[in-house]
């Protein structure tokens, strides 16, 4: 597999290099050089496989022999290790549950990938590899759970004191073995700050080996692909012949980038919902096809607050920079906090189902987009649980909502962080002195 640069079409480098980069030199983002189709009969058959079986098929066509096969299904078995069930809403609206995982959210399925991967590439390393990772709380708790006892890897986790929610700082601070939390007395750009400056300080690269866990990396992307296989499996046994459509709570738009290459891999996609918060620049691009990014504006579905997403690049490069096909695929919605919680209210009474605020979000941009395509079955991503955001939910709801046992063992847990300033010159010592 070889991969070339958002920026940069003639930079090629290997799956391997693209993995532990992270990022190009020239920053832009890596993507395959060749998106290959898998066989027609492979679609037809699709209800015979069970999710790992798809997955290792998908990711197996796309990596083109950069992992032997053997080693790639042990990999996938490893990473993709609990299910991503539809739950039937009417006959046409569909819930893909995607927070089966860990850290109860979809991005369980990319950090889980990319930790096996690294891991797998690591493994005749004499040395171990650390991976740093700053977190604002929402990517952590995934990351951390994901690279959770993986041999020959230690992550450092660093976070803004007081500035993630508890159930997020249990999530990274309570594991233990080779994950280690660092609290930062600071923001997350210092923590952000901390991390760039360890990758340019030569004393600390010629000590330890750094890697990150990048949200952008290419192992998180091609994971996510999986589940549109998985839940068109699903809905089509319900309602053969229907066009099906799915719709994605957006926020940097990797997922709906993994719906892309879904699509260009043969999966039937009628269209790709986009559906934001008020921070809407992708929606509004598909409407006018003028791209504005501006600073995130903070909503109830947080986990979108994004002003200019990171993979609009990738997105704009599948498509040629040609907006007017893009938006013949892709439909794009927005909503504000009050539609987003009037949704939720409304889902839970008559259908007595909670959505948390990022799939309320798509539960409104399926309910605007069957409108205009009643024969089309919709299929939105349900992209965490609603107990991830609890204090919300039961506000909105005003009702108390489930707690699963995951969650529930956290509460009890202990909290073993190290509250550091955010000076370079410390966080430089310690990392000499642990590892
Ligand atoms: C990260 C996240 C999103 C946004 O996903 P992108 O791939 O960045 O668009 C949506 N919902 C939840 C719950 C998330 O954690």
């Amino acid at each position: 597999m070889q991969l070339y640069s958002t920026n940069n079409s003639e930079l090629r480098v290997d799956f391997k290099e693209a993995l532990f980069k992270g990022l190009p030199d020239d920053n832009g983002l890596f993507m395959p050089c060749i998106i290959p189709k898998l066989p027609e009969s492979f679609i037809q058959h699709l209800p015979n496989y069970t999710l790992p079986e798809i997955a290792f098929t998908v990711a197996n066509t796309l990596l083109q022999g950069a992992i032997p096969e053997t080693d790639l299904r042990h990999i996938i078995t490893r990473a993709i290790n609990f299910p991503a069930p539809v739950v039937k809403l009417t006959a046409h609206q569909y819930i893909l549950e995607l927070f089966h995982g860990p850290s109860l959210a979809f991005k369980d399925f990319g950090a889980r990938f990319m930790a096996e991967t690294m891991s797998y590439f690591n493994r005749a390393e004499t040395k171990e590899l650390v991976i740093l990772v700053a977190t604002s709380g929402d990517t952590g708790g995934a990351v951390a759970a994901g690279f959770y006892q993986t041999p020959g890897i230690k992550v450092v986790i660093l976070y803004p004191s007081g500035k993630v929610s508890p159930l997020q700082e249990k999530q990274l601070t309570t594991l233990g073995h080779n994950i280690q939390a660092l609290e930062i007395n600071g923001t997350f750009d210092d923590c952000q700050a901390l991390v760039k400056q360890a990758f340019l300080d030569t004393q600390t690269r010629d000590n330890i080996r750094l890697s990150s866990a990048n949200s952008i990396n290419i192992a998180r992307l091609i994971p996510q692909s999986f589940y549109y296989f998985e839940a068109y499996k699903q809905v089509i046994q319900d309602t053969p012949n229907t066009p099906i459509s799915f719709i994605i709570p957006s926020g940097n738009f990797g997922n709906l980038t993994a719906g892309i290459l879904a699509k260009r891999m043969g999966l039937p996609i009628q269209h790709l919902v986009a559906a934001t918060n008020i921070n809407n620049v992708v929606p509004e691009y598909l409407s006018t096809g003028v791209y504005k990014p501006r600073s995130s504006e903070r909503t109830i579905s947080n986990a979108m607050d994004v002003g200019n997403p990171s993979n609009f690049a990738r997105m704009n490069n599948l498509y040629s920079s040609t907006w007017n096909i893009m938006q013949e695929h892709i439909k794009g919605f927005y909503f504000t906090d009050e539609e987003t919680a009037d949704a939720m209210r409304s889902v839970q009474k008559e259908y007595n189902y909670t959505l948390d605020p990022h799939g309320a979000v798509a539960y409104l941009g399926m309910a605007e987009y069957l409108e205009l395509y009643p024969d089309t079955a919709g299929i939105l991503l349900e992209t965490a649980h609603p107990a991830k955001f609890i204090e919300d939910v039961e506000e909105i709801l005003q009702e108390k909502i489930a707690i699963p046992e995951a969650l529930k063992n956290l509460e009890e847990k202990e909290k073993h962080s190290i509250l550091m300033e955010p000076d370079f010159e410390v966080f430089k010592s310690w990392l000499l002195e642990h590892y």
